[in-house]
């Protein structure tokens, strides 16, 4: 006990954490199509799966609809982050619309690879989530029933193709790295052809959030990820926490979603945030952990980031 009556807390913060390259940019395009035609911007779907964001966005002047039929022709429109089918962007162009993609550059990689391997006549597995925004947008790049959905490994055993058949595998970027390997080498196994991506689907930011995870979470009595609950990286970082032994790790909206009984024993807390979760909540659960405790901060780095990508012509100041 320290000298304030506070019980001590070591707080294990992980490195890297929050906004992604892909993040930043989709952010930067609703608030750069703001300033250039003025508010109502449209964007199609959560711009990031992330409320505070979606909020700060809807002040500025966003307004966020399910489809494109929501907006009307003479406003400009901005597709999420998580990418769209193709008849997205050929439906906003059919009706004149100005339109800004804020699909991330390494799921359009994903897009472009499975294009590609359908173009040479293969037909591909895509490891995702059912229902999930990438995986909708990934499956509307390519003529249907030339994908497959998997999303574990008995979906894997259930596959009917022989290995004579021209395949491929893609995945979503946002996978668990570990869960991953797991079906690719299911997959590789029952089909020793099946062709793989050139470089990884799954991404740098998810990569190097897991790994950070990993080390922060195993020295840990509790661990805390700051994500929304339909953020699939932010899922994946509670996962990586219970997989490595950390029992109670939950996901968390905000600071307001802790339950203090949490804390009950806990000594050793690890702190962290989806590739979708702004840093100033991470520093509100730090606050309020201060209030109750008497802290300490370690960082926990794995990973040095310094990614960046461009705008879209138009946007660019
Ligand atoms: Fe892009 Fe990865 Fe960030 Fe998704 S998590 S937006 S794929 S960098």
């Amino acid at each position: 006990m320290a000298i304030n009556d506070l019980p001590d807390l070591r707080i294990f913060l992980a490195a890297p954490r929050g906004f992604c390259a892909g993040v930043e940019r989709a952010i930067l395009i609703v608030e750069r199509a703001i300033e250039k035609y003025g508010a109502p911007v449209y964007v199609r779907h959560e711009i990031v799966h992330n409320r505070h964001v979606v909020e700060g966005l809807r002040k500025k002047g966003a307004i966020f609809v399910q489809e494109i039929d929501e907006a009307p022709d003479d406003r400009p429109i901005i597709f999420s982050a998580h990418g769209v089918p193709k008849s997205v962007p050929k439906n906003a162009s059919k009706r004149n619309m100005i339109f800004f993609d804020a699909t991330c550059p390494l799921v359009s990689k994903v897009h472009r690879e499975a294009e590609h391997h359908v173009k040479k006549g293969a037909h591909i597995i895509l490891i995702g989530h059912q229902g999930h925004p990438e995986v909708i947008g990934t499956m509307g790049q390519v003529e249907e029933g030339t994908i497959t959905l998997v999303q574990d490994l008995a979906d894997v055993e259930k596959l009917q193709f022989s290995d004579a058949q021209n395949l491929a595998y893609v995945s979503q970027t946002t996978l668990s790295v570990d869960d991953t390997k797991e079906i690719i080498k299911a997959l590789q196994k029952k089909f020793p052809h099946i062709q793989n991506p050139k470089k990884e689907d799954i991404c740098y930011a998810t990569t190097n959030r897991q790994l950070a995870v990993k080390a922060a979470a195993a020295a840990a009595d509790l661990l805390l990820i700051v994500g929304a609950p339909n953020s699939s990286n932010s899922l994946r970082l509670k996962d990586v926490g219970l997989k490595v032994g950390c029992k109670k790790s939950y996901l968390i909206q905000t600071a307001d979603d802790i339950q203090w009984h949490w804390f009950d024993g806990v000594k050793n807390m690890a702190l962290s945030a989806g590739a979708s979760a702004p840093e100033i909540l991470v520093q509100q659960v730090i606050d309020e952990c201060e209030k109750r405790f008497n802290i300490s901060v370690e960082m926990i780095k794995q990973a040095e980031e310094n990614l960046s990508f461009k705008l879209p012509r138009g946007l660019v100041a």
